[in-house]
């Protein structure tokens, strides 16, 4: 074989492997299929998107609501087509407040801090001013989000991140800020006390724990009512976990999503 066709036989060897390859690609990625769509809600004079990429027609919804807590989504989207059900993200201007212009004023909440009364005049009056139209505003904003975009979930998983030293496993410990608000802590001397589950029922908790994880569950009874998504779910009695970790830690919450896939993916006998 000259030089000539030892190049050409080694060409059209590599682009034999390179179609193989791709080939392989798209058969992997076949049998889940992602479909993407928007939809917008117009509070005073704002729009706020929320993208939607549904993968199953599972009842698990992803929820991302802080737009400033990328690690989360790029996590999620990371693994999306590993995840059965739902991810839901709020598109906020890259902001975790949202403001809004009402009858010529302005105000700005905490999305997670409106679906209680008592939160969402503490979130209005922090954030902005309390006015009783702004809080009937908010208020149908925060049903348009539990009862059509989480409508018929059977669990809802909150995915956040956090800044280092901050809020962490640690803030629910004995003497922790929020040590009143839990009912079971688990802490991991293996894990990053920033990296941790938040969970409203106890069967998720031992599952949890059982698999190394920080994890917390809240004490529905008890908890500081501050109009949290947590405190609602537990109200409710809907299934509700937050996989909360620290920015930039994209790695160990792609594990700690798939870690719950995996919890409820498998079905136990009771
Ligand atoms: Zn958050």
């Amino acid at each position: 074989m000259n030089i000539k066709s030892y190049t050409i036989a080694l060409i059209l060897f590599l682009l034999q492997l390179s179609y193989s390859c791709t080939n392989k690609t798209k058969e992997e990625k076949a049998d889940t299929i992602i479909k993407e769509n928007t939809a917008s809600y117009k509070l005073g004079n704002r729009t706020i998107i929320f993208k939607t990429y549904t993968t199953s027609t599972d009842k698990s919804i992803y929820f991302n609501m802080h737009d400033d807590e990328n690690t989360a989504v790029e996590a999620a989207i990371s693994v999306l087509n590993k995840i059965s059900g739902k991810l839901i993200e709020i598109k906020a201007s890259g902001e975790r407040l949202i403001s809004f212009n009402m009858d010529t004023a302005i105000y700005k909440f905490d999305p997670n801090r409106i679906y209680t009364p008592a939160g969402r005049k503490a979130t209005l009056e922090r954030y902005s001013r309390y006015t009783p139209q702004a809080d009937s505003a908010v208020e149908k904003f925060a049903r348009y989000i539990t009862d059509t975009l989480l409508q018929n979930a059977d669990i809802i998983i909150a995915l956040h991140n956090n800044t280092p030293d901050n809020y962490s496993i640690l803030s629910y410990s004995e003497n922790g800020e929020y040590a009143a608000d839990a009912a079971k802590v688990y802490i991991s001397p293996q894990q990053d006390p920033d990296d941790f589950f938040y969970v409203t029922q106890d069967d998720f908790y031992k599952k949890i724990s059982k698999k190394g994880y920080n994890v917390l569950l809240q004490d529905n009874a008890k908890v500081t009512d501050d109009g949290s998504l947590s405190v609602y779910c537990g109200t409710k009695g809907i299934k509700y976990i937050n996989v909360e970790a620290q920015k930039g830690h994209t790695q160990q919450q792609k594990a700690m999503i798939m870690a719950i896939q995996d919890i409820i993916s498998t079905k136990t006998v009771d």
